[in-house]
């Protein structure tokens, strides 16, 4: 059996020393099982390349190097490392060592047990207050209103089957949550929960605003219920004002009451319809932009070069 380790890295050079070793240690537990780690070069500007060239081979791991040409952000990395993986399961770790190696072990065994998909469900985590609370409302929001939910706190770490991987591989949307096409593709799911150390070395290569992004891509790429949303706030302030339109007309004509009072109310309700159509505008916005950029087709990476460790083919 050939397992694929596929493993974004953008600058992770000062990571790659302490994650092979702990990868060696692992594999070398698993004699019968051929492993390939597949690190996606997801445009470093650091001699993480060069690094991942210098890896020691021996054993049954192996490396291949796959570099794309620029940065084109961690989904798109995972995705061009399920493309160029040849395993019959495929085990999805980043390189900063959050991602506990010693668990594929546990990933392998329910993969053998006739499981597609494995994956890591976070018990703790070591990230700062404000972020874990960011992460926590995500994942709800993204269950209250997604077509399907996703497990609880559950990351890309975790392993699937060849035929899920080539699924999800193939699937040519651009805005790509991995974990939320996962749980889509259906098969028997199982989450293993662990641990989630801090950072080995460096900080997150995440910017707050890739965050909020990434955020974007997963309610409205995989929900409806945004632009439902507008739709029930434009009925609902519409039937609101009609009421109130009503009665005042009633009140003027059959109660004497006197319409050029109420100026406050009238402001009101035209800041609180132009905010509703400017908010509806933007969900709208929001869908034909994405259509508009699913539309160019352009492809989710390019790869610069790929190259692989110099013992000769892993055997499948
Ligand atoms: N990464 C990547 N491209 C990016 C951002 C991150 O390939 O644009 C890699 C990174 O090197 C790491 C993994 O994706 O191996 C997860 O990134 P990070 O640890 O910064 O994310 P966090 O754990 O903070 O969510
Ligand atoms: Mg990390």
């Amino acid at each position: 059996m050939l397992v694929s380790l596929v493993i974004p890295v953008l600058n992770e050079s000062e990571n790659l020393p302490a994650l092979w070793s702990r990868l060696r240690g692992v594999t070398s537990g698993l004699s019968d099982v051929e492993f390939e780690a597949v690190f996606v070069d997801d445009g470093s500007t650091d001699d993480t390349p060069g690094s991942i060239r210098a890896l020691p081979v021996d054993g049954n791991l192996q490396w291949v190097l796959v570099q794309l040409s620029r940065n084109f952000g961690h989904q798109a990395a995972i995705t061009a490392g399920m493309q160029h993986a040849c395993g019959d399961a495929v085990v999805f770790l980043d390189a900063d060592l959050q991602d506990p190696p010693e668990l594929i072990v546990d990933f392998l065994d329910h993969f053998q047990q006739g499981y597609d998909v494995v994956y890591g469900v976070r018990k703790n985590r070591k990230e700062p207050l404000w972020l874990r609370f960011c992460f926590a409302s995500f994942y709800r929001l993204f269950n209250a209103i997604a077509e399907r939910p996703i497990p609880l706190d559950a990351g890309d770490f975790g392993l699937m089957s060849k035929r899920v991987a080539k699924l999800i591989a193939q699937m040519p949307e651009r805005d790509r949550l991995i974990r939320g096409m996962r749980s889509w593709v259906g098969f028997k799911q199982i989450g293993i929960p662990y641990d989630r150390p801090g950072r080995y070395a460096g900080t997150t290569r995440y910017s707050v605003a890739r965050r909020i992004e990434g955020a974007f891509d997963g309610l409205f790429g995989y929900s409806k219920v945004p632009i439902r949303l507008s739709l029930f706030l434009g009925a609902s302030v519409f039937g609101m004002c009609g009421i109130y339109l009503l009665s005042t007309l009633i009140g003027t004509l059959f109660f004497k009451g006197d319409p050029e009072r109420g100026w406050t109310s009238l402001l009101l309700l035209g800041f609180m319809l132009g905010g509703a159509n400017l908010v509806a505008t933007a969900i709208v916005g929001e869908y034909v932009s994405r259509a508009y950029f699913q539309g160019k087709n352009r492809p989710i990476f390019i790869v610069a070069e790929t190259a692989r460790s110099s013992r000769t083919e892993p055997a499948r």
